[in-house]
């Protein structure tokens, strides 16, 4: 498909070291050689840099360092076209602007990954999984999008949809074939067999899914303790640990507490901070109905104990509360002479005030959620929009296999099959509608 050349600032906005300005489609070359002195661009090999000058109207506007990529080995799979240049906002708007007015038209947010899914070098999983990964903030996070990248989801996807293809192919050659008696039989029997185990893989994933979003989205949680166990200086020193948001962040730990840090490899989301800092002296004042429900939206449940004390019964009461749910008793204190063991629970000693036992934190958090210690979460489907498709599989295949058992028409059967076909295709795009198409890309950044 021929498109016209679009062309966009790919950095992010603001002063920098450098901005790179891409360009993309089948003058994207010709439109650059026309503002660059240095080379001669169109007759440059793929992949070569090249340093020159952008001159417009007789205005030299930078000292470029010029990239040409050829298609079809290219990000869109077109001529590309990236200039780096002075990290400078309004130089490199002018840069835009002559690339504009020789023939260039502004990028769409997004268009660049767009014109990559349109041309067919990435799927719409690995479209997904690149803005993944420029928004991700924590390892698990950006393993599942480097691994979607890769193409991961999209193999898993496309195994279950041979699958489903050679069984609907089969019914087909009965429907064209009926002369053969047993066939009937021996179809429906197959597409029986091929459903009940397709829809039971498409159900483990499914049910993984959830340690996939969690991992994906940040971990809500929720600290809870009654007054002066520690429950601040827990979260600063969790803060501190976290290097990159401390240095990312000056001034208080104040804006952060209301956001989200990293433990190891984890993104802990902070829900309801506000209980951390009251100072009331009972659970009655700190709003117990508040503070339930921020637990029945979390994931998971910190709650601070001080070792250092017996239990007091507001601390009972915390415990009664927060039973049966996915909690870690966080023993806090630990510095000073234990005074609190409970019997079959295990509390998880740290120091907060000298940052003694918070490496164990992330261990817990895993075995709390069930989530894998050490394997690798690429493999987990975490986006909702696949996970919507994956339920619809699976009910599509669920008809198939009751049409199956109570003996219907094969070709009844073969209806749910190809739904959960076209269900499947539309995770990685090969079904997409527009619509769709329209409202994944717009929320890319621009240059992207
Ligand atoms: P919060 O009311 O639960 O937020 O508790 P704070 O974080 O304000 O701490 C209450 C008191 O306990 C303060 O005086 C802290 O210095 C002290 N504290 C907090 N963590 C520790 C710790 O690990 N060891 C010791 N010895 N004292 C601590």
């Amino acid at each position: 498909m021929i498109y016209d050349t679009i062309a966009a600032i790919a950095t992010a906005p603001g002063v920098g070291a450098i901005h790179v300005i891409r360009l993309s489609g089948p003058t994207a070359i010709d439109l650059a050689d026309g503002l660059f002195q240095g080379a001669n661009l169109r007759q440059s090999e793929s992949h070569k840099v090249h340093y020159g000058h952008i001159v417009h109207q007789g205005e030299v506007l930078d000292e470029v360092l010029l990239t040409v990529f050829r298609a079809p080995r290219t990000f869109t799979a077109e001529d590309v076209v990236e200039i780096s240049a002075h990290g400078g906002t309004y130089v490199a708007s002018r840069i835009l602007e002559a690339l504009v007015a020789v023939g260039a038209r502004l990028a769409e947010p997004g268009e660049f990954t767009r014109r990559a899914y349109l041309n067919g070098r990435i799927d719409l999983t690995q479209a997904e999984a690149i803005k993944d990964i420029i928004e991700a903030k924590s390892a698990s996070q950006l393993s599942i999008a480097q691994s979607a990248l890769s193409g991961t989801l999209r193999k898993q996807v496309e195994a279950m949809q041979s699958d489903l293809l050679d069984t609907i192919a089969a019914i087909e050659v009965h429907i064209d074939y009926p002369e053969y008696d047993d066939a009937e039989t021996v179809t429906t029997d197959l597409a029986l067999t091929k459903a009940t185990l397709l829809k039971k893989a498409i159900d483990q994933a499914i049910e993984s899914a959830a340690t996939g979003t969690i991992l994906r989205e940040g971990i809500k949680t929720v600290i809870v303790g009654t007054p002066n166990v520690g429950k601040s200086s827990l979260l600063n020193s969790l803060l501190k640990e976290d290097k990159a948001i401390v240095t990312d962040i000056s001034g208080t730990t104040r804006d952060l507490i209301e956001g989200e840090f990293r433990l190891g490899s984890l993104l802990i989301r902070l829900i309801d901070t506000a209980g951390i800092r009251e100072t009331s002296d009972t659970v009655e004042k700190i709003g117990i109905e508040r503070t339930k429900k921020a637990m029945s939206e979390a994931d998971l449940i910190l709650l601070v104990l001080d070792r250092s004390r017996l239990l007091t019964k507001d601390d009972e009461a915390l415990l009664a509360m927060t039973k049966g749910r996915k909690r870690i008793l966080v023993g806090n204190k630990s510095d000073l002479d234990v005074r609190l063991e409970l019997e079959n629970e295990t509390i998880v000693p740290v120091s907060a005030r000298n940052g003694i036992g918070l490496d164990k934190l992330e261990a817990a958090v895993k075995e709390a959620l069930r989530l894998p210690q050490n394997e690798d979460p690429g493999r987990l489907f975490a986006n909702v929009r696949h996970i919507g498709k994956l339920r619809e599989a699976s009910a599509a295949l669920g008809e198939a296999i009751a049409s199956a058992t109570s003996k219907l028409p094969v070709d009844m059967v073969e209806i749910d099959l190809k739904h959960a076909w076209t269900a499947l295709g539309s995770i990685t795009g090969e079904q997409a509608t527009d619509d769709l198409i329209e409202a994944l890309f717009s929320k890319f950044c621009l240059g992207k």
